[in-house]
């Protein structure tokens, strides 16, 4: 070996083993995705698209592609088994973001109108923040949540009346209850909106059926696939049939180059997995996890936003405790203990230090724990605060 890197990568390795990990927005994926996004597939390029598809995109652009192209269908094939679905697929985002950006440029025209969730009350940065591409490049309108910190539906259906947004759009990063797609897609239809749905964080739980499924309701469809779905760090984008050209179009050449086929062999791994009856009990675990640690919390009297879960994550708010996010973050970071600050809905602290912290149960759930493990760490978790300095 010899390289300096391989051993930042021992001493990363060592980390992820002996520390608890609870940031919701990660997870720990087999031996056969990492033997796969490892790869020589690395050495590939291959812009453009497998075959000459139905959606009417020309194929590669370069030579030898003849493997890859078997890869990237047989990737898409079992994306669309894995969700039940005939809509199209494209898994060659490189990111959630990236998939973000090709989803709207597919459906708009910069100075569009989207209503979405303010990054405040648990969106993505991608859902219109004035820092991101998203707030720049297009109209945002925010809808808001109520005192509880839930998503307020009929103000979503009065604020899509009154402004008539090109998009409306539903999904999280730190959202803890079902996203109600049924009214969501009645609200876009009323007005003539695309509805477009980011599932990023729960996807491994639509498809364990732990979350009401976005297919058949939403027009367009964003996920990762390093989240809940234990895949490699990537992004995909699903769409009615009929926008198949569009979303293709806006992928590649629209915002990207050529695709990651080493990281589409991981993803097809990973829908391999999602496939079977383990992966459909691991994303039940999960939930079940999750409410028995948010339990714990609740039961030591935190304040936790919404007052519960009902997916993977849930939000401590510590205004109560006189600590900001940033202090409990660091403070369990030197006990071995990793989640991330979080701002909490109606937010005083600025974002670097914030009046929450985000805790997730999908990266422990696959390293084994069950429901009475995540109960000692919340106990745990409580102590180290408590001694915290106020
Ligand atoms: C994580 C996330 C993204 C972005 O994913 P990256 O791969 O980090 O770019 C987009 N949307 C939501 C809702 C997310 O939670």
């Amino acid at each position: 070996m010899g390289s300096k890197v391989f051993d930042l990568i021992e001493k990363e390795r060592k980390r992820q083993d002996s520390t608890v990990e609870l940031i919701a927005s990660e997870n720990f994926v087999s031996e056969n995705i990492l033997r796969a996004v490892g790869s020589c597939l690395t050495n590939k390029y291959s812009e453009g698209y497998p075959v000459e598809r139905a959606s009417g995109n020309r194929g590669r652009y370069y030579g030898g592609c003849e493997v890859v192209n078997e890869l990237e269908e047989y990737c898409c094939d079992l994306w669309k088994q894995v969700f039940h679905t005939d809509y199209h697929v494209n898994v060659q985002p490189h990111s959630g973001s990236s998939a973000n950006l090709a989803a709207y440029l597919s459906v708009l025209k910069p100075g569009d109108k989207i209503l979405s969730m303010s990054l405040n009350n648990g969106a993505h940065l991608t859902h219109g923040s004035p820092v991101n591409f998203s707030g720049k490049l297009y109209q945002i309108i925010f809808y808001d949540v109520d005192a509880s910190g839930r998503i307020d539906m009929d103000n979503v259906a009065e604020l899509a009346r009154r402004e008539k947004p090109d998009l409306i759009l539903a999904g999280a990063s730190a959202y803890s209850r079902i996203l109600d797609f049924e009214r969501f897609s009645q609200i876009a239809r009323e007005v003539g909106a695309y509805f477009m749905v980011d599932m990023a964080h729960i996807a491994g739980l639509v498809v364990s059926g732990d979350h009401p499924s976005p297919f058949g309701l939403a027009d367009i469809i964003t996920t990762t696939t390093h989240k809940t779905l234990r895949g490699p760090r990537g992004g995909m984008i699903f769409g009615r049939p009929e926008l198949a050209k569009k979303i293709d179009s806006a992928v590649f050449p629209g915002c990207q180059g050529g695709p990651l086929q080493h990281i589409i062999a991981g993803k097809a791994i990973a829908a391999e997995e999602a496939l079977t009856p383990e992966f459909v009990e691991y994303g039940h675990q999960v939930v079940r996890n999750c409410k028995a640690m948010c339990g714990a919390f609740l039961d030591m009297d935190y304040h936790v936003i919404t007052g519960g879960t009902d997916n993977h994550l849930f939000l401590l708010d510590l205004t109560d405790t006189g600590l900001t996010g940033k202090a409990v973050q660091d403070e369990l970071d030197r006990h071995g203990i990793t989640l991330n600050k979080n701002c909490v809905p109606n937010e005083k602290r600025s974002p670097q230090l914030a009046s929450g912290v985000r805790v997730g149960t999908a990266a422990m759930t696959t390293k084994g724990w069950k429901e009475a493990d995540f109960i000692e760490a919340a106990k745990k978790i409580d102590r180290i605060i408590r001694q915290m300095p106020r």
